[in-house]
């Protein structure tokens, strides 16, 4: 262990047939030293004081990091920041998630999950209703949607008649959504994405190219 600042900080120590030292922060935000064999105890600390400095800015920016990665959320197409809330309880509104001072990082992932795919519930059976009536000529029966959190993909929609559309689509503007489901929908007429695929697509939205350019932006989410 190391004290750096106020903190105190793990150092994972390795010694190796190497002529220098090295000392490096790891992206799990530890401290890697690697010595040469047989270094004598004085010189390693004596290496380490003088890095310290520079050791504590990389530290100090990587917190930082964790901090914004940790307090802001996409829901929407908006970044919501994630604040305690005073009165104890789980609350999402226009621009803040609220928790309950007590959560630790996990429970805030699942209430945000949950949250998530229940508005979806709503969000996107919505969103098919929407387009149904334009589609409605190339299927007997309106796809049963299915929301999933899916790894590779934004939507799909099945022979069987299922659509599949991801959970995180709705972190994204809803003209996202609207692309996705469009896109899947335009399925039931063409399986493939040929000239046909194409030209419905632009018949329903002129500029679904565009919307296609912002999702792949978001595809990072995935
Ligand atoms: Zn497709």
């Amino acid at each position: 262990m190391l004290t750096l600042g106020d903190e105190e900080v793990a150092i994972n120590l390795s010694a190796m047939r190497r002529k220098s030292m090295r000392l490096q922060l790891t992206a799990a935000g530890d401290v890697d030293l690697r010595i040469p064999l047989g270094a004598a105890r004085s010189e390693v600390l004596a290496f380490v004081r003088k890095h310290e400095h520079w050791l504590l800015q990389r530290r100090r920016e990587f917190l930082q990091r964790q901090q914004k990665k940790q307090q802001s959320v996409l829901i929407r197409g908006r970044e919501l920041t994630i604040e305690i809330s005073a009165l104890d309880e789980f609350l999402i509104t226009d621009q803040v998630v609220w928790v309950p001072q007590h959560w630790d990082a996990a429970q805030t992932e699942k209430a945000l999950d949950n949250w998530l795919r229940s508005n979806a519930r709503v969000d996107y059976p919505r969103m098919i209703e929407r387009w149904w009536p334009k589609f409605s000529q190339y299927a007997a029966q309106r796809p049963v949607l299915r929301v999933k959190k899916m790894r590779t993909r934004w939507g799909s929609l099945s022979q069987r008649g299922y659509i599949n559309l991801n959970l995180a689509l709705m972190q994204l503007p809803e003209s996202l959504l609207e692309l996705v489901v469009v896109h899947e929908l335009c399925h039931l007429r063409h399986f493939d994405h040929g000239a046909g695929f194409k030209q419905l697509m632009s018949d329903c939205l002129p500029d679904w190219r565009q919307r296609e350019q912002q999702l792949l932006a978001f595809s990072r989410l995935l």
